[in-house]
């Protein structure tokens, strides 16, 4: 069977993208500056870390709180020594400190609309923020993404 070039498909499918090609990797926005956080303050940029990322990935930045719908600030719970696991296996509930709301639900969305964008895009790793009740490795973005097999590392 012809390929696509073969039958002048070329303006369609022009094969100098294709050179130089980058896998597509997630990783908190956050460490890119984007002020994200639940504090509403901008974080560090971890320069050294996108640098290095870069050489080999074309990076995507995902906030898996944001995408869940919470807003920015918001309130700063964490799992309280729990897992995202636990959160999605044993019924472990997310309280936010400050209010007492239960902020489960805005979690477990969260987490997967970020494994709903890495299919997207089709990545196969993440780089997320150590700490954090969504983006760390044990948390419930970091446990969706690895049961969706996503390889996640975490980054503190
Ligand atoms: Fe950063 Fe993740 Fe927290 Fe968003 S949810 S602010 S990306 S650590």
């Amino acid at each position: 069977m012809a390929n696509a070039q073969d039958k002048g498909y070329e303006f369609l499918f022009p094969m100098a993208a294709y050179q130089g090609y980058k896998e597509p990797v997630l990783i908190s926005a956050c460490f890119l500056g984007v002020p994200c956080r639940w504090h509403g303050r901008r974080a560090k940029r971890r320069d050294a870390l996108i640098e290095r990322l870069q050489k080999k990935f074309v990076l995507v930045p995902v906030c898996p709180e944001q995408l869940g719908g919470m807003p920015t600030p918001r309130t700063g719970e964490t799992l309280n020594g729990g897992t995202g696991a636990q959160v999605l296996d044993e019924g472990l509930r997310i309280v936010a400190p400050e209010t007492g709301q239960d902020v489960t639900a805005y979690h477990v969305n969260g987490a997967r609309y970020t494994l709903e964008i890495a299919r997207m895009v089709g990545a196969s790793r993440a780089y997320l923020k150590g700490g954090s009740p969504s983006c760390d490795r044990e948390g419930v973005a970091g446990e969706v993404l690895k049961r969706g097999g996503i390889k996640v590392f975490r980054v503190p």
